[in-house]
């Protein structure tokens, strides 16, 4: 008989076999199909670990076993203490487990980047409203400058984030020195600054350490690099001062209520080390593709949202229409690509918004289109692509 993971490859020849439109996938910042590997030890944990991992039978006591090994082969792979790691939901519940345990502070301040993703910028209304202070760092070409957050700095700062890869173009921040500058500061101050970067879109797309970035808390999400969707990773380097969303069941050691998520959790560590494995060599055969679509934009004379330096994953470019009308002709094409981040419902408003925060013109931010690369997407699709932007630029 046919297994569930010989369904799922059926599924697929069918498909293939089938008259169904050719579909380019380039959304890959928004979610990633789930890798092979993913997918077998999805269900391969399912199956053999199907027992909750609170239980205390023989079969509950295999699953818990089972949910530490990975626990530790996590730790392994961002090379830091099992301990700092939790399970959640995905990168906005690990967002939101940060933001809230603020709530049961003393109000100070707040300070985020102007770039942020609308998981973490969604926050500083319920900090105000719990009479925290806030302010938004400027990102002018789409970087948070050290002398910036510096000057938002005050002695009752008790939060700094900055994300560590921009969903929105790609920049990649500088958080080593941004986190420096924070350090510095506490010197001073002698008052302790929790420093957050939300990692969602640098984990195996960007050479990533948590190991040596001294950073306080991060968050991860699995479906951005061919895992499943509703899994994710909150890092904490020093969990013993946090307060959780919910402790009920005593999961995660007491700071993530809820039976875990074990199939997922597995799939996501299946898709991890394989994003990790040989990820130079990955990353240099994306990057290869991204500039042969950057030399195409600008052959069309299109200007490059993206900067020069930013992340391979990611390349936003100002199409000559607005860009849900480009999308759709490329759509009409066979191809996937997305207007602005699309990682939420209202991708293209919060996009703009942080278009413009990075500086980058009204007219160019309505048109932006972003294209973003998966270690599975091909230089033959790549190439398909280049010429359908041709196409419908040249009329
Ligand atoms: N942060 C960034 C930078 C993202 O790109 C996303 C994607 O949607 C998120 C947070 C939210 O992640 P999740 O879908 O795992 O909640």
């Amino acid at each position: 008989m046919a297994s569930l993971y010989d369904f799922a490859s059926l599924a697929e020849k069918s498909r293939k076999q089938s008259n169904m439109p050719m579909n380019l996938y380039f959304d890959n910042a928004a979610t990633t199909p789930m890798s092979d590997k993913a997918m077998e030890a999805y269900i391969r944990t399912e199956r053999e670990f199907f027992a909750n991992p609170s239980s205390v039978h023989a079969e509950g006591i295999k699953a818990k076993k089972e949910l530490e090994r990975i626990r530790r082969s996590f730790a392994s792979m961002l090379g830091v203490k099992e301990e700092c790691l939790f399970f959640t939901s995905g990168a906005t519940e690990s967002i939101a487990s940060v933001f809230s345990s603020l709530l049961f502070m003393q109000p100070g301040k707040a300070i985020i980047s102007r770039i942020e993703h609308e998981a973490v910028a969604s926050w500083l209304p319920v900090l105000s409203y719990h009479g925290w202070k806030t302010e938004e760092v400027k990102a002018k070409g789409g970087f948070v400058r050290p002398e910036d957050l510096a000057s938002a700095l005050t002695p009752d700062t008790k939060l700094a984030a900055v994300m560590a890869v921009s969903n929105v173009t790609g920049a990649i921040e500088d958080i080593e020195a941004l986190v420096k500058t924070v350090r510095e500061y506490e010197k001073t101050s002698k008052r302790k600054i929790f420093f957050f970067s939300d990692s969602v879109q640098a984990l195996g797309k960007i050479p990533y350490s948590l190991s040596s970035l001294d950073i306080d808390g991060a968050s991860f999400s699995a479906h951005k690099i061919n895992g499943p969707r509703g899994i994710g990773l909150l890092y904490l380097k020093n969990p013993s001062a946090f307060r959780p969303l919910s402790s009920a069941g005593g999961q995660e050691r007491g700071k993530r209520g809820g039976t875990e998520n074990l199939p997922a959790i597995a799939g996501f560590e299946a898709a991890l080390a394989e994003w990790l494995e040989d990820a130079d060599t990955k990353r240099h055969r994306i990057q290869g593709m991204n500039a042969m679509l950057r030399e195409t934009i600008a052959s069309l004379d299109l200007p490059i949202l993206s900067p020069e330096n930013a992340s391979p994953y990611i390349l936003s470019f100002a199409s000559p229409y607005p860009s849900e009308v480009f999308v759709r002709m490329l759509s009409d094409k066979g191809i996937s690509a997305s207007s602005g981040s699309a990682c939420s419902n209202n991708a293209k408003g919060e996009s703009e918004k942080i278009m413009q925060a990075m500086g980058i013109r009204s007219d160019n931010a309505r048109n932006a289109v972003r294209l973003s690369f998966s270690n599975d997407t091909s230089e033959e699709d790549a190439g398909y692509l280049a010429s359908a932007i041709k196409e419908i630029c040249n009329g």
